[in-house]
């Protein structure tokens, strides 16, 4: 009798975990250079710890908040794919422990794909040189230093475009060859042309981490999204914006401009995650 008890009491904890596992939902498992790798983590309990490994690096996840319908606790974190990673598949591993002491695991490979490799020369008149590029690599280490924290999520998936009727003048990833100085580098934003004085709008919700006048980017705003997610609106004209504002999707933050190192009014718009600069049309 007592070990028939003890059978139905293992039937039930077995028919409970198994009901109540938690849900793991990937996007895609197939993604491209440059692009990201959405995961949602759903759970009846909360999560306490969690290790996302991908490619043998650690990611943090993400609370969204709670769904009254599935009644789950529901996580998230967006994965920047470098550019330059290596097409082929990439291992990604998931490992929970709940509130309930539960330890889940998930396992899945993860296909990368190349980016289309495009070319171009940009012809800046000589203004790349030397003493500009000690510069624009002092430049690089204060905004780097603009994204180190990763708070909580603000933001609202898709992104949005920060220019009405964008005309994109280069792409993500392009390589770019600055002729006077005989360097190159691959583009980490996306360059909108747009005459000056041109609005433009926050591309998410967020809070205003920088609005600075830089000598090479010219104005910029850096606005923090969440979740590892910050956006960066370069050369502007006007900026709206001042450091610890909040906005929201589509909030005016100024205008296009032709500030700093630049060949034309235009916009350049970029997105990184964890400090990685990723496709921005990914997240639109
Ligand atoms: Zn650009």
């Amino acid at each position: 009798m007592q070990l028939k008890k003890f059978f139905y009491f293992i039937f039930f904890v077995s028919i409970f975990n198994f009901s109540f596992s938690f849900n793991v939902i990937l996007e895609s498992n197939t993604v491209r250079e440059g692009g990201v790798l959405k995961i949602k983590i759903g759970n009846y309990s909360e999560l306490k710890a969690a290790d996302i490994i991908f490619n043998k690096k650690k990611y943090p996840i993400f609370f969204i908040g709670y769904n009254y319908r599935e009644r789950e606790y529901v996580y998230n974190t967006i994965i920047p794919i470098a550019l330059d990673t290596k097409a082929g598949k990439k291992n990604l591993e998931i490992k929970c422990l709940f509130e309930t002491d539960e330890i889940n695991y998930h396992k899945e490979k993860i296909i990368i794909k190349p980016l289309a490799k495009e070319k171009g020369k940009v012809n800046t008149g000589g203004k790349l040189n030397n003493e500009t590029l000690t510069e624009l690599h002092k430049e690089n280490k204060i905004i780097s230093k603009f994204q180190e924290k990763y708070t909580p999520i603000k933001y609202d998936l898709p992104f949005m475009m920060p220019v009405r009727d964008p005309v994109i003048s280069s792409s993500f990833g392009k390589m770019r060859r600055y002729d006077e100085a005989n360097i190159s580098w691959r583009h980490k934003g996306i360059d909108i042309a747009a005459p000056a004085g041109t609005k433009v709008r926050a591309s998410n919700h967020g809070r205003v981490v920088a609005a600075y006048a830089f000598r090479i980017y010219g104005n910029t705003v850096i606005i923090d999204h969440g979740g590892g997610i910050y956006s960066l609106y370069l050369h502007m004209g006007d900026v709206y914006v001042r450091t610890d504002d909040k906005v929201f999707k589509g909030d005016i933050i100024g205008t296009v401009g032709n500030t700093g190192v630049s060949t034309g009014p235009h916009l350049h718009f970029q997105i990184n995650i964890f400090k990685v600069p990723v496709n921005p049309f990914e997240l639109m």
